[in-house]
């Protein structure tokens, strides 16, 4: 196996993505903008005054009601984990994302448009290993009949599982192993959902105002709204390993362990990463150098060809 699927990322020129945010409705330029080794993932408020940058780990998240929102001072990036899932899905390490507003843009409601934009603006390979954060003894978090757990394995591994109490969605599961073109083939373009009666309370709330049928899937009682149908049979519960894919990021490096969530969301997920960083005995953090890691981490080689159209 070559050694490439273990050096640090970054991409080959700024790229930028334009898009309302799903709660605020605010028009936003989001631009992803090439950094050095080691330098990591993080947010830069560029309309506030200083610029407050936000790295992107655990100790900064400030909110996880909605979506998982990271924050310094007063300063707030909102529904981060659509984009964070891209980004780490397609191992991503090293990025300075400027954005001129409260919340990433929703584009279409999955991560594809943000893995098209990396693929299509190309991915530099940097003249550094990455560090993996290895998980060495299993953690758990649990809420009612909700858990999510972090297991040794020795690939990253993330086993999803839904339950709702509607005859569309009811138990769905899915499991994703990160090898090959998998998150960018099985779960990228899994997108939002919502239902119905939420969407009317949100917008009560003044929220959701930038939601629509363009960007989430939206079920009634029986019906799933968008004419287009969905995407995947399972899309729900793709979406929700989506979602956790991004919320685990927030580790601050890509990890090698399996991941079980059980009904979880964007808090239960980040429950788990902060127990799982509250240890030094739960993880060990290794260069990829001298370390049996094949295939931890996807191989970027023809993204072009594994990008698949919009179409369902
Ligand atoms: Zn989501």
């Amino acid at each position: 196996m070559a050694g490439d699927s273990f050096q640090q990322r970054t991409l080959q020129r700024t790229a930028s993505i334009d898009g309302v945010g799903l709660h605020s409705g605010q028009p936003v330029t989001l631009r992803l903008i090439p950094a050095p080794i080691d330098h990591g993932l993080v947010f830069v408020r560029t309309d506030l005054p200083d610029k407050p940058v936000i790295p992107v780990r655990s100790e900064y998240v400030v909110d996880t009601s909605l979506a998982t929102t990271l924050g310094i001072g007063s300063a707030r990036v909102a529904t981060v984990e659509h984009l964070l899932a891209a980004l780490s899905g397609l191992g991503i390490d090293n990025l300075r994302i400027e954005i001129d507003g409260p919340e990433v843009p929703i584009v279409d409601g999955s991560a594809e448009p943000f893995a098209r934009l990396i693929a299509e603006t190309g991915i530099r390979t940097q003249d550094e290993f990455k560090q993996f954060i290895v998980i060495k003894r299993s953690v758990t978090v649990i809420d009612g009949d909700k858990h999510a757990t972090f297991s040794p394995a020795r690939r990253f591994r993330i086993d999803c599982t839904i339950d709702f109490k509607h005859p569309l969605i009811s138990d769905q599961q899915f499991t994703l192993e990160f090898s090959g073109h998998s998150f960018v083939r099985e779960v990228a373009r899994a997108r939002t959902f919502g239902f119905l009666r939420d969407v009317d309370r949100l917008r009560q709330m003044g929220l959701a105002r930038g939601g629509s049928l363009e960007n989430a899937v939206v079920v009634d009682d029986f019906s799933i709204l968008n004419p287009e149908g969905l995407r995947f049979p399972d899309e729900f519960v793709r979406h929700k390993l989506l979602d956790a894919l991004g919320d685990v990021s927030l580790l601050g490096r890509p990890v090698i362990g399996a991941m079980t969530a059980y009904k979880t969301g964007h808090a239960l997920n980040q429950r788990l990463v902060a127990k799982v960083l509250s240890d030094p005995a739960n993880y060990e953090v290794v260069r990829a150098r001298g370390r049996d890691l094949s295939n931890a981490r996807l191989e970027v080689t023809d993204l072009a060809g594994v990008l698949a159209p919009h179409a369902a």
